[in-house]
């Protein structure tokens, strides 16, 4: 007998805030030192600081002349070049300051000289000997980037808790940190339930299905910044259910798919309570992915784990990890919390629903530039993998509208 009752079945958005809440409770994680390029994709457990300012000298932005934007106010103006400064030039071939009426020509990359605030470009100007005549004015801090105008020496670049993207690699490269220091990666054990489930590499009896959750599931798990553990398929029978889950809950997150809704045969929820497990919702009025599943159970070693029970149909498994299982996983990642943000996209045709509930349903984004358009793709539900593999976002309906016109903008949440 399913322990479910209709009470823990919460809206989307309490679901997702009973999750955020759980999310937000735990405590710091192990750390581990990793070489810089093996950080990227990882979670940032120090933060990252300017070692010095940035940039470190006021930085010509453009190929051209340091002036004193006074001196040119006026044009054509004629101007003494006294030097030339390249990028990285050793202090003493920078001129110490540029007087009246003077210019540096200068690079890219390079110091502006005391004295100058600002650069004219090469293209405005042309040099006879050392004098140049500027074509046109520039105003004060013109292509020019001040000293410590990015950062102060010491000020954070990088929180702790941030995932590491490109450009902060890039940003930990520029001062100086070939290695950082990282959270270590959340072990996340991916059970699989269901008597009709076979091995990927095995030939499927005429009625049997092929485990594809853990597949999905895996690659999930690794975008968001964990380390999946497959632990096979368990049978609906609860014996051996029960032992894989306790298996499954020595693990940092154990992930359940199948065996969560209301047939005879969906025990998930059974053993669980028998396990003494803490429910937090048994249901949340979406779709796909409406008997979802959030709690919490104490493993033999008395800690307690997150616990998932994730619908088997293969969409609502995907959908579900994205909305309930990514944030809490991030947060055993030590990832600093972010909001669930949808953006909105031009529907393309008309949508018609039933009101009720929050839908999360396969969709396309596509055309260029301004014109992109989304709509749905054509599935045949919840088990559809194809329709979903065609899809790279979901159109987000509230469970009160029951008709979007072709031509409105929608929430959508890319995948
Ligand atoms: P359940 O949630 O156990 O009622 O399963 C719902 C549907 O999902 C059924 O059609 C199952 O055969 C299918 N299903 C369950 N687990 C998996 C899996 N690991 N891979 C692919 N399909 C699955
Ligand atoms: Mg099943």
């Amino acid at each position: 007998m399913p322990v479910a009752q209709s009470s823990g079945v919460l809206s989307f958005e309490e679901a997702h805030r009973a999750v955020e809440e759980h999310a937000a409770s735990l405590s710091a994680r192990e750390t581990e030192t990793v070489d810089l390029l093996s950080a990227a994709g990882r979670v940032l457990a120090g933060p990252v600081l300017a070692d010095r300012d940035l940039p470190p000298f006021p930085r010509a932005t453009r190929d051209g002349y340091a002036v004193r934007s006074q001196d040119v106010t006026r044009t054509p103006a004629t101007l003494e070049v006294i030097g030339e400064i390249k990028a990285g030039e050793t202090p003493d071939k920078i001129p110490a300051c540029l007087g009246p009426g003077q210019a540096a020509a200068i690079m890219t990359g390079a110091p502006v000289p005391n004295g100058a605030d600002a650069v004219v470009m090469v293209e405005y100007t042309s040099q006879k000997g050392s004098r140049v005549e500027i074509a046109r004015a520039v105003s004060a801090g013109e292509n020019v980037v001040p000293c410590a105008a990015e950062a102060r020496s010491g000020a954070v670049l990088v929180e702790k808790g941030e995932r590491l993207t490109d450009a902060a690699i890039a940003l930990a490269a520029s001062v100086g940190r070939s290695k950082l220091q990282v959270f270590k990666r959340p072990r996340v054990a991916v059970l699989t339930t269901g008597d009709e489930i076979v091995p990927v590499d095995a030939s499927p009896g005429p009625t049997q299905i092929r485990n594809s959750n853990s597949y999905s599931l895996s690659v999930q798990i690794r975008q968001a910044g964990g380390e999946p553990v497959l632990m096979g398929i368990a049978p609906d029978e609860p014996t051996q259910l029960r032992a894989m889950i306790e298996e499954g809950l020595k693990a940092d997150l154990l992930l359940m798919t199948g065996g969560v809704s209301m047939g005879r045969y969906d025990l998930v929820e059974q053993v669980l309570a028998e396990l003494k497990a803490e429910f937090f919702f048994t249901g949340s009025k979406i779709q796909p992915g409406r008997p979802v599943v959030f709690g919490r159970c104490a493993a033999s070693n008395k800690t307690q784990t997150y616990i998932f029970g994730l619908p088997g149909n293969p969409v609502s498994t995907m959908v579900t990890f994205e909305l309930f299982a990514r944030p809490m996983l991030e947060a055993l990642a030590g990832m600093s919390p972010r909001k669930l943000r949808f953006v909105y996209a031009k529907l393309k045709s008309e949508i018609c629903t039933k009101p009720g509930l929050k839908r999360f349903l396969p969709a396309t984004l596509s055309g260029e530039f301004e014109n992109s358009q989304v709509e749905l793709v054509p599935w045949q539900g919840s088990g559809d993998i194809a329709a979903t593999a065609r899809a790279n976002c979901y159109i987000v309906i509230p469970p009160d509208r029951e008709v979007f016109k072709s031509g409105e903008f929608v929430p959508i949440l890319m995948r």
